[in-house]
C-alpha cells in the first residue's frame, strides 16, 4: 500500500531510535528549553547547544480530533481515528494517536507512551495511564 512513511535523518534519528528501544526522546538546550520535534537550532533561544534525553514516557492530552472522513486512501479502514496533541511530562508537545474510546478523551487526561510497530517503524502513541 501507498503508506506515508517517516523520513528519517541524521537530526531526527534519535527520536526513532529511542522508540525501537521503547522510550521517547526529545532534545533539551543548555537554556533548559525541551522541544519536538526536532530541529537544528532551539526554538527559545536559537542556540545549537543542545542534546537527546529520554522522558518517562508519561504525558497528558491537550487536545484531539477525530477524523470520521479518510484524507489517505492508507487509513480508510481505520476511521474513526483521532489524532490527539499530547505534552509530555518533561515539557514537549507532539502529535500522536491515542488508543482509548474517543468518547473517554479529556483535557488532562493521563496517558503513557505505547509504543507500536507499523510499517516497519516502532511509532509513538499513547493509552491510558493506569489509574
Ligand atoms: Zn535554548
Amino acid at each position: 500500500m501507498d503508506y506515508p512513511l517517516p523520513q528519517v535523518t541524521p537530526l531526527t534519528e534519535p527520536f526513532w531510535g529511542a522508540l525501537r528501544r521503547g522510550r521517547i526522546a526529545f532534545q533539551a538546550c543548555a537554556c533548559g528549553h525541551r522541544w519536538l520535534p526536532a530541529r537544528e537550532a532551539c526554538p527559545r533561544c536559537l542556540g545549537t547547544d543542545h542534546r537527546w534525553e529520554d522522558g518517562s514516557g508519561r504525558a497528558q492530552v491537550v487536545s484531539w480530533v477525530v477524523y470520521h472522513t479518510a484524507h489517505h486512501d492508507a487509513f480508510k479502514d481505520r476511521v474513526p481515528y483521532n489524532v490527539a496533541i499530547v505534552e509530555l511530562a518533561e515539557g514537549p508537545r507532539l502529535i500522536t494517536n491515542v488508543r482509548a474510546p474517543h468518547d473517554t478523551l479529556r483535557v488532562g487526561m493521563p496517558v503513557v507512551l505505547a509504543v507500536e510497530e507499523e510499517a516497519g517503524f516502532a511509532l509513538a502513541r499513547f493509552a491510558p495511564a493506569a489509574a
